[in-house]
């Protein structure tokens, strides 16, 4: 009997922490909300909707997943 053996195929390094961007409607620029999370997570992630306090413009903004750029 001959076993081939499996190999795993190779992983990246660990799960990949990206930093969550929120991009200023009013300005286009990014902020980060303090917020972090596993890049394979993102995808099924379910974001809540919420707001920051945007220190471009000063306002306060809501943003949902779709306003988040993801960042190392
Ligand atoms: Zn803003």
């Amino acid at each position: 009997m001959n076993f081939l053996e499996t190999t795993a195929p190779p992983k990246a390094r660990g799960p990949i922490i990206k930093r969550l961007l929120i991009r200023c409607p009013s300005t286009a620029k990014l902020t980060p909300s303090g917020q972090t999370i596993r890049e394979d997570l993102w995808v099924k992630a379910k974001i809540k909707t919420s707001k920051f306090n945007c220190p471009h413009c000063g306002q306060s903004h809501t943003w949902s997943k779709k306003d988040v750029v993801l960042a190392r």
